[in-house]
């Protein structure tokens, strides 16, 4: 069955096939390991790991690269700031390497909590600078790069066109510019290969140019070429990447090799919470651990980004996402029933949701609509062990650990109590043992008016924080 993309470059979904053989190429944009990940950016993992999924599903093998942003990032897209890193380093008192190794670490630690699969090459741009300044030598001696007293700069006049991956309209954006541009510049919109480094600055290399270190964009060109090759087939990241950091990409690559990278381009919209934008100031740059702190597993928050189509913003709220940690119990619960089940559906009937859900993962990964199928095959009344195999098989595209099902519901219910709902329940079980049913309500509500909900099954009572 044919996989349609939306493909940021042609502004248009079309079919998606290899460049060569069975082999699909991908280049991710990773992290920048100079704080926490949080849930904005790994709704750009789960994302990524979607697509590896669907890939995979549809019988393709994988070259996959995601590098990590060790050095060069600076805290504006236009070049100004200071490098990320080692701002980081100076309010930490580190070096910039130990943060690096600390924050790379927690990002993995993260991505396995997310079960997303880990691309085949993970790539440090502070271990590939010979590759970058390369590149960046490579550029001068083709004439698309000239010296400033700061560094050496990308002349995007002598490209035939730029911009060609965002529709944004440069000259107007000149004409109303502000003025304060580096004057050294030949067009305000050359941006940095190779800066200069001051002094003071921690992270850098010899060059021809002296000591400096890497800009931002050159590390992808030059990693995505060692791994991949001068044209691949995909290019991944945020929608953020799309005006400056994939734009300069693009440039960089046809200055060297005279090809646009990538032939498919995808973006991954924001994350925005409680309706506005995720921001260190509003306090509201979630990470994993912080949700899963209000009783929010990692996989429901992955649950919960299948309910937003990758090209359409979602609103993280912690009320939406209590609800999808339900949402995941019941599919978890649900699939054990399936699992338990003695009906025998019919091979047509499986494979109609089989054709239907390739159909939808490949219509440019449309998870909403597959989970849709999901919800039906859970809700089927007839219970049976071949939708639970089902189930297990469209989880190589989820990801959401069904196989584990009955271990995490496990878990769920051993969560500690705080002492005084576990008191309180104590309390209500010994009143039910001597039939005091009014003490007993009473106590359900005090639980209920302190955010927990009891049942009374006939294994005993359970309880569940709303
Ligand atoms: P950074 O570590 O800042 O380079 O960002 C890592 C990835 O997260 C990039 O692909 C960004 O585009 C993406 N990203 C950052 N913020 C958000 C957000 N709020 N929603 C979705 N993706 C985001
Ligand atoms: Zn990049």
């Amino acid at each position: 069955m044919p996989i349609q993309f939306y493909n940021t470059l042609t502004r248009q979904k079309g079919e998606f096939k290899p460049l060569e053989g069975n082999t699909v190429r991908i280049y991710s944009c990773g992290p920048t390991v100079y704080s926490y990940a949080h849930i904005g950016n790994f709704r750009a993992y789960i994302f990524m790991d979607t697509l590896r999924r669907v890939l995979q599903y549809n019988g393709y093998e994988l070259n996959h690269v995601m590098n990590i942003t060790d050095v060069g990032h600076l805290e504006s897209d236009a070049d100004e700031g200071e490098d990320k890193m080692e701002k980081a380093a100076r309010k930490e008192n580190k070096d910039p390497y130990e943060i690096a190794k600390y924050y790379t670490e927690i990002f993995f630690r993260d991505m396995e909590r997310l079960q997303i699969q880990r691309p085949e090459t993970i790539a440090k741009a502070t271990e590939h600078i010979p590759e970058m300044l390369e590149f960046v030598q490579g550029l001068v001696k083709n004439g698309y790069a000239y010296e400033t007293s700061r560094g050496i700069y990308f002349d995007i006049s002598k490209l035939d066109k730029y911009p060609v991956l965002s529709n944004r309209n440069i000259d107007e954006q000149i004409a109303g510019a502000r003025v304060d541009v580096d004057e050294e510049k030949r067009n305000p919109y050359d941006f940095a290969l190779w800066i200069k480094a001051p002094e003071t600055h921690i992270m850098k290399w010899e060059s021809p140019w002296g000591l400096s270190y890497p800009g931002w964009h050159i590390e992808c060109s030059a990693m995505g070429r060692k791994y991949l090759g001068d044209e691949f087939d995909i290019h991944t990241g945020g929608i953020d990447h799309i005006p400056t950091h994939h734009e300069n990409e693009i440039a960089q690559s046809k200055g060297l090799t005279g090809k646009v990278p990538a032939k498919c381009w995808m973006h991954v919209e924001f994350l925005q919470v409680d309706g506005g934008k995720m921001s260190k100031s509003l306090g509201n740059t979630y990470t994993l651990d912080q949700l899963q702190e209000k009783g929010i597993e990692p996989l429901a928050y992955k649950l919960f980004c299948f309910t937003a189509h990758y090209r359409t913003k979602l609103n993280f709220t912690f009320d939406t996402a209590l609800s999808t940690q339900k949402a995941l119990n019941r599919l978890r619960e649900g699939f054990l029933k399936h699992q338990e089940g003695t009906e025998v559906i019919s091979d047509e009937k499986i494979k109609e949701y089989e054709d239907k859900f390739l159909a939808t993962i490949n219509d440019d990964l449309n998870m909403p609509a597959a989970m849709g199928i999901v919800w039906e095959i859970i809700r089927n009344q007839e219970k049976s062990k071949q939708y639970a195999k089902l189930l297990l098989k469209f989880d190589k595209v989820l990801g959401l650990d069904l196989e584990n099902s009955k271990q995490y519901l496990e878990e769920a219910k051993n969560v500690e109590l705080p002492e005084e709902i576990a008191e309180l329940l104590e309390k209500r079980k010994q009143a039910r043992e001597n039939k005091d049913w009014a003490m007993s309500d009473k106590i359900r509500d005090e639980l209920k008016e302190k955010g927990y909900s009891v049942k009374d099954t006939k294994e005993g009572m359970t309880v569940e924080k709303m």
